[in-house]
């Protein structure tokens, strides 16, 4: 629990399921704050960006001047960060062009990959450690991207008819479904142990 309560959380509260986040977290034992502005993520060690619209995300960070300050505490090591759906996207290398992104984790994304609002689907995850459908996993996939060209280096943590469906690596978490709205506290709890990594 130690490593837990040293930890300052911040959701971005720009757009989309920010609220479902600072539940899990609370219902981890840890007070998350939403953040809107730069000022505001000072002294956060972690960063949940939720899912919503990447495209509006995109505009917002522009619009609230998040960009840099997010880039720069990443790659300095200060600031983990934890990507779902909309906010993989962001973090990822991107997707051909539109919407601009951080270019912070190593792969690429197909956006809404499984068609349109009406086929969004929940799906029992297979983790990458226990082989074959994990009874209590589910993953909600809301006109989910996909992940492509994924750097080797990448840990696969879970998988949906093989294809990775979260990513981590040190200081980064990622997920095309969206942790938040169940029950479920695994990848919360993995995120809330990363440790921020210069990079
Ligand atoms: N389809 C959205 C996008 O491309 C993501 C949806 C979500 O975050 N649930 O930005």
């Amino acid at each position: 629990m130690s490593r837990v309560a040293a930890v300052r959380v911040g959701v971005l509260a720009l757009q989309g399921a920010s609220a479902a986040h600072v539940n899990a977290c609370a219902r981890l034992g840890v007070e998350a704050r939403e953040v809107r502005a730069p000022r505001e993520l000072d002294g956060l060690t972690h960063l949940v960006l939720p899912g919503g619209e990447s495209t509006t995300l995109h505009h917002l960070l522009t619009l609230f001047e998040l960009w840099e300050p997010l880039r720069e505490r990443h790659r300095a090591g200060e600031l983990a960060l934890f990507g779902t759906c909309a906010g993989a996207i962001l973090l990822s290398r991107g997707c051909g062009g539109k919407p601009p992104t951080l270019g912070l984790l190593e792969a690429e994304v197909e956006r809404n990959a499984y068609g349109r609002q009406v086929d969004s689907f929940t799906r029992v995850l297979e983790l990458a450690d226990e082989p074959g459908p994990s009874a209590g996993l589910t993953g909600v996939f809301i006109r989910a991207p996909r992940f492509v060209r994924v750097d080797p280096a990448l840990h696969v943590l879970a998988r949906l008819d093989g294809e990775p469906v979260a990513l981590e690596t040190p200081g980064l978490l990622a997920t095309t479904f969206h942790p938040e709205l169940t029950a479920e506290t695994h990848f919360h709890r993995r995120f809330l142990a990363l440790r921020a990594a210069a990079v």
